[in-house]
């Protein structure tokens, strides 16, 4: 039986220390994984470094390496897309070039491809290496993502590294949206996913490319390409603000019939500037009625617009 092939893409962004590191990884990897064919797609993303020229370099050494070259600096997401888009193999392995994602871990992954699974996590068990403040709002990031995902499961420290089949990659370049998240993007394609866990070491050479504002983008792409549950927010606030409104304005009827009344003397309200909140309370509530029901349209808009598949069919056993 013919070698099935396994895709390897590697985006790289001014990973000039890291290149020969790790080629000779993955090239010692693809030795013991000899079960297998191997490409590896190095995707240069407009580096201003030598990281091209390496690559060619050594592509005379290593026949498994492809290398596609970037126009410009795209951006780490829109690096891996490309590289997808040209892969060949029947499995495909995303990976980060500073052996952050230990490439160990393709031979457990393509274990558990040959047991059936189409996709295979590799989950971040510990992210010691990263500071607090990322690793808070990292956390947080995924389990925001999950809770507006609806039906689909967003699996929690999964970044790009892991095992898709064909099929699966081939439904995920079927997906029309040009604003791309693959980590949300394989979990709405589904099928049978297992998981390996590691924990993610340092950075060896370079510099990480991500920055805060890189990661608030990157949260930003997610969640609006994942869910218009942000667009119910409106309502939420027009409710709140609608029971308040309520409240006061009975509150303020009430003491005014008893201030009428004579039952009490309150000599400190004024009931003047108690009606001008009372009126612009109901007035913002209005407006944000309004507003929902624009955003009901902006929401189903969205959905129609991003023109995602309505479900994706894994097989079709027919009875003969
Ligand atoms: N990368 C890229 N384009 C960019 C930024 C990063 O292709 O504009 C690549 C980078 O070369 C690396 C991977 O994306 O292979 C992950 O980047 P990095 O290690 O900086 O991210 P971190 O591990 O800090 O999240
Ligand atoms: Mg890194």
């Amino acid at each position: 039986m013919a070698k099935k092939l396994v895709t390897v893409v590697v985006p790289m962004y001014n990973e000039e220390p890291m290149v020969p590191h790790f080629l000779t990884k993955i090239a010692e990897i693809i030795k013991e994984n000899d079960g297998y064919n191997f490409e590896v797609v190095a995707v240069n993303d407009g580096s201003r470094d030598n990281t091209l020229a390496l690559l060619y370099d050594f592509q005379k050494k290593y026949k498994f390496l492809r290398v596609v070259n970037l126009s410009r600096n795209f951006g780490h997401e829109a690096a891996v897309a490309a590289g997808l888009s040209v892969a060949k193999g029947d499995a495909i392995i995303p990976i980060d070039a500073d052996l952050q994602d230990p490439p160990e871990l393709i031979k457990p992954m393509l274990e558990l491809f040959e047991e059936g699974y189409d996709v295979v996590n590799a989950r971040r068990a510990s992210r010691k290496e990263d500071t607090w403040i990322k690793r808070y709002t990292a956390g947080k990031f995924y389990k925001v993502i999950d809770k507006l995902s609806g039906k689909v499961r967003i699996p929690q420290n999964v970044g790009h590294y892991r095992l898709i089949s064909r099929r699966v990659l081939d439904e995920v370049l079927k997906l029309p949206e040009s604003n791309r998240v693959f980590r949300v993007e394989v979990p709405y394609v589904g099928f049978k996913t297992a998981e390996v866990a590691f924990v993610r070491p340092k950075r060896e050479h370079g510099k990480t490319h991500y920055n805060m504002k890189s990661m608030i983008d990157l949260a930003i792409n997610a969640i609006t390409i994942t869910s218009t549950k942000p667009l119910n927010f409106v309502f939420k606030f027009a409710m709140w603000l609608g029971i308040i409104f309520g409240l006061s304005a009975v509150t303020q009827l009430v003491l005014f019939i008893l201030e009428m009344t004579k039952v009490l003397v309150l000599p400190f309200l004024n009931h003047g500037v108690w009606l001008l909140i009372n009126v612009s309370l109901f007035l913002t509530t209005v407006i944000l009625l309004a507003l929902t029901i624009i955003s009901i349209y902006l929401g189903k808009t969205f959905n129609e617009t991003q023109k995602r598949p309505f479900y994706v069919i894994e097989s079709v056993k027919e009875n003969k």
